[in-house]
């Protein structure tokens, strides 16, 4: 007998004939003998068209309010689950995040987890029920209602496996685990039987996110070993933890491309103590979020500063810049939209030398320009041109053979 927490995402639970696919499972593995805690989701597409009914009757809707319309969309799918459950002869109860122990601090809409009391879940287990867990919830000291962050439900399935000292926690969802690449672009990526949790934070920052990041530092702070799989197949999936066995050639785990980036450059302004501090304090006030940053050698007196941004940060980065430039003294700036960020990230590299030069002979040998580059311990990303950007990411997958096991 194992104690498995399990995670059904919103496409997982989509419209009654999932939930009753998801009680199926949910009652094979509890005939294994299992004692389970499913976490669930909102049907995909609720939580959204909540936030919008909320915004149709109030343009700056309170954030109290917002968590206790938004905690509705896992409230709906907590009891169908449980009743589906019922319907084919399993005992089943299903709790609201506060009704299961979940505490939270008093951050209405991004609250963070500070406790939870995992007794009364675990007497429901030992008595034999299956227990199914409002996602995305919590309840303050006050007793409100509080919501974790858009894609929370992951980070309160983890969270639960920690509390519950879960044997295995299973996070369900439209994919079958976290590939080399994407498979809608790179024909040849493979599913990977396992990574780390640092490669996983690297991939999803880098443009592909299978999951919620803070749930994912969640996991690798408390220990958390998961698997990422598919509830529309019985595929084994990605297992996420610490250590990853390396084969000998293996460096680089997986590609990702971002093309929700654009490249912003201020250029010509005073190369001098101070400009890059004031360019860069003004964007951070603005909240916006600020990725790669170069600078180039200064030349008569004058410097470039180029970064990347969210495409959705760039207008209010322009506003941000503008009395900037005057109070320093000059400068231009340009944005091009027309960018993609590639990025390799692999653990390997960390004792590998030569993965910068394999991937730029790759792309000088495609014909393809590089037009920023930086590096962590673990990833090398590029800027480079969006309509390149497809064929790049074949053309890294292939140079650090990501194709062959
Ligand atoms: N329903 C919430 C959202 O859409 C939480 C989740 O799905 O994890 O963000
Ligand atoms: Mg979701």
């Amino acid at each position: 007998m194992a104690r498995i927490v399990q995670k059904y995402g919103g496409t997982s639970v989509g419209d009654v004939e999932r939930i009753k696919k998801v009680a199926e499972r949910i009652k094979a593995t509890r005939d294994e003998g299992n004692q389970l805690v499913v976490v669930v989701s909102a049907r995909s597409g609720v939580t959204n068209e909540l936030l919008a009914r909320a915004r149709a009757v109030c343009e700056f809707p309170s954030e109290r309010e917002l968590d206790m319309l938004l905690a509705t969309g896992e409230q709906e799918t907590i009891a169908l689950t449980a009743m589906a459950l019922h319907g084919i002869g399993v005992d089943a109860v299903s709790y609201t995040g506060g009704q299961a122990g979940i505490f939270t601090d008093k951050v209405h809409t991004k609250a963070k987890i500070k406790t939870i009391d995992a007794k009364p879940i675990v007497r429901d287990l030992e008595a034999g029920k299956v227990v199914i867990v409002a996602g995305f919830q919590g309840i303050n000291e006050e007793g409100q209602i509080t919501t974790l962050g858009r894609g929370g439900s992951d980070l309160t399935a983890i969270a639960l496996a920690a509390a519950v000292k879960a044997d295995k926690c299973e996070i369900y969802t439209d994919v079958d685990g976290v590939y080399t690449a994407d498979p809608r672009v790179v024909k040849d990526a493979r599913k990977l039987a396992e990574i780390s949790y640092d490669e996983m934070l690297e991939l999803a920052s880098s443009g592909s996110k299978v999951m919620q990041t803070r749930s994912v530092e969640f996991a690798k702070k408390y220990h958390v070993v998961f698997e990422v799989r598919s509830s529309f197949n019985h595929n084994p999936g990605t297992i996420v933890k610490e250590e990853v066995a390396y084969m000998e050639k293996v460096v680089v785990r997986g590609v990702a491309v971002d093309k929700d980036q654009a490249k912003v450059i201020v250029s010509n302004i005073r190369d001098k103590p101070g400009s890059a501090a004031k360019v860069f304090r003004s964007l951070a006030d603005a909240n916006v979020n600020v990725d790669m940053i170069v600078q180039n050698v200064g030349r008569q007196g004058v410097a470039n500063l180029t970064f990347t941004v969210p495409q959705t940060d760039t207008a209010k980065a322009v506003r941000a810049l503008e009395p900037v430039l005057a109070a320093i003294g000059g400068g231009q700036v340009t944005v091009h939209e027309q960018v993609a960020k590639l990025s390799v990230v692999g653990v390997g590299m960390k004792t590998h030398s030569g993965v910068a030069a394999t991937l730029f002979q790759a792309l000088a040998d495609a014909g393809i320009n590089i037009e920023m580059i930086s590096t962590s311990e673990i990833k090398i990303s590029i800027v480079l041109d969006l309509d390149r950007a497809d064929e790049a990411a074949r053309v890294a997958h292939s140079a650090f053979d990501l194709d062959k096991v």
